[in-house]
């Protein structure tokens, strides 16, 4: 066999309906409940918060939780394989590379590359957002070309251009939102010009929610003469990403945002563009022949990791793209339409909470979260509230400072969900939020 479980199915999926592979017919998989049917594989989401009340997780935007399956493979190859990769003669070695290679894969076809030359292992999407303006910025920039970006961006979607920016003299552009918060196309547009070498933005905001039409956005870029980077931090999770249909030249995912292991990332591009690249971080693992003065660098895409890899952290998240697909990343999409309506439709009924991003109606694909704010209230206090009653959210900036400040705000509470989230959940979320705000007005 080869090193690490082969998972093929999310055993608890299994028993409430057939493998993925037989793919039932589309209105058969609306009505199915995948909370039901995965909850069983992770057990921190059985816990019970103080005063014995269920712990009701809403924070899957900031790290998702890990089915046993993922946890096994980790144990599997701590238990059975573990051992340095790509060096050793012996057969722990031969294992240990045979499951890392083939986390490599798994990762490939899960953002539908053929070639698994073109993904390389990072620590998380900013490393590899770092990697791409450092070796690529550095390399192919002049002063005064343009890389444009979107005020909506993540912080690791920002900072490393600045950087560049620093670096290389090149300037930083930004488009713009519509009124119901989404990407202002025509903005976009406005701002592209022969300048523009680069077009990075995310494809599902993780404050707005929204869903970036980065296919048509690819097109626009590449008629332009730009290229095209894809934060998916939070689309992959949700809905089938295709690198092809996509027409991107660089993606970037974080395998715990997928039910896998923090310290884990990777970058996807162009088998052309990386070989163009020089490498990034420099070490063992990422030469050919080293002499004293001067070095060659191995085959892609070895080039750009230097350094004894995450292994296990890799081969974990290769578990968890299994158990994701096991479900179907369209089943996890419509399971999480479904959960968003509900969820949208609880906060909209409340007083004076604004959610930032667009409405399911005004946008039917938007993703499965909501950030948003009570007027008068401070958001860190309606999460400690809720979290005194097992409710976990986030608050603060998300990581989206500048577009806060667009909207004139410090920060935002937020609820992000996942196919684990049961439609009891929501609702005990909304009764208690309300609750909260009730509380906290009369208090203030
Ligand atoms: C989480 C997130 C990142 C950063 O990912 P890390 O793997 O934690 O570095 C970038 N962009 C978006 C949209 C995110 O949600």
């Amino acid at each position: 066999m080869t090193a690490g479980p082969v998972i093929h199915q999310a055993a608890g999926f299994a028993a409430a309906a057939p493998p993925a592979a037989a793919a039932p017919p589309r209105d058969e998989t609306l009505g199915l409940n995948l909370a039901a049917a995965t909850r069983p594989d992770f057990p921190l989401l059985a816990q019970t918060a103080c005063l014995g009340q269920p712990l009701i997780y809403l924070d899957h935007a900031a790290t998702s939780q890990k089915p046993r399956q993922v946890l096994d493979a980790l144990r599997h190859y701590y238990d059975h394989d573990n051992a340095n990769v790509h060096r050793g003669a012996h057969q722990l070695s031969a294992r240990a590379t045979e499951a890392f290679e083939a986390a490599r894969e798994k990762t490939a076809r899960f953002v539908g590359s053929a070639n698994p030359r073109e993904i390389v292992f990072t620590r998380n999407a900013s490393e590899a957002i770092n990697l791409v303006a450092r070796s690529w910025g550095e390399a192919f920039l002049r002063p005064g070309d343009e890389v444009l970006l979107t005020v909506m961006e993540h912080h690791s979607n920002l900072v490393p251009w600045q950087l560049l920016a620093a670096r290389t003299g090149c300037v930083l552009r930004h488009a713009g939102l519509t009124d119901t918060g989404e990407l202002d196309l025509d903005d976009l547009r406005s701002k592209l010009s022969e300048r523009t070498r680069l077009v990075s933005l995310v494809q599902v905001s993780n404050t707005l929610g929204c869903l970036n039409p980065v296919a048509e956005v690819a097109a626009l870029a590449h008629s332009a003469g730009a290229l095209v980077l894809v934060d998916g931090c939070q689309s992959l999770p949700h809905l089938s990403v295709d690198v092809k249909q996509l027409d991107c030249d660089f993606l970037v995912g974080s395998s715990h945002k997928l039910c896998g292991p923090t310290g884990m990332g990777f970058l996807w591009a162009r088998e052309s563009l990386l070989d163009a690249m020089p490498p990034f971080l420099g070490g063992g693992e990422m030469i050919q022949d080293v002499f004293l003065e001067h070095s060659s660098w191995a085959d892609l895409p070895h080039k750009f990791e230097a350094g004894t890899p995450a292994i296990g952290e890799a081969i974990g998240m290769g578990a968890a793209l299994d158990y994701l697909q096991s479900i179907g990343l369209d089943r996890i999409h419509s399971w999480e339409q479904q959960l968003t309506r509900q969820l949208f439709a609880r906060l909209q009924a409340i007083e004076g909470l604004r959610v930032l991003g667009p409405t399911p109606d005004q946008q039917p694909d938007r993703g499965a979260l909501a950030a948003f704010h009570v007027e008068g209230l401070h958001a860190n206090d309606i999460a400690a509230l809720l979290d005194s009653s097992g409710i976990c959210i986030r608050s603060g900036h998300h990581c989206t400072q500048p577009l806060h400040r667009h909207y004139g705000l410090s920060g935002s509470a937020r609820a992000s969900l996942s196919f684990t989230t049961t439609p009891e959940e929501i609702d005990r979320f909304a009764s208690e939020l309300e609750g909260t705000i009730a509380f906290l007005r009369e208090h203030s």
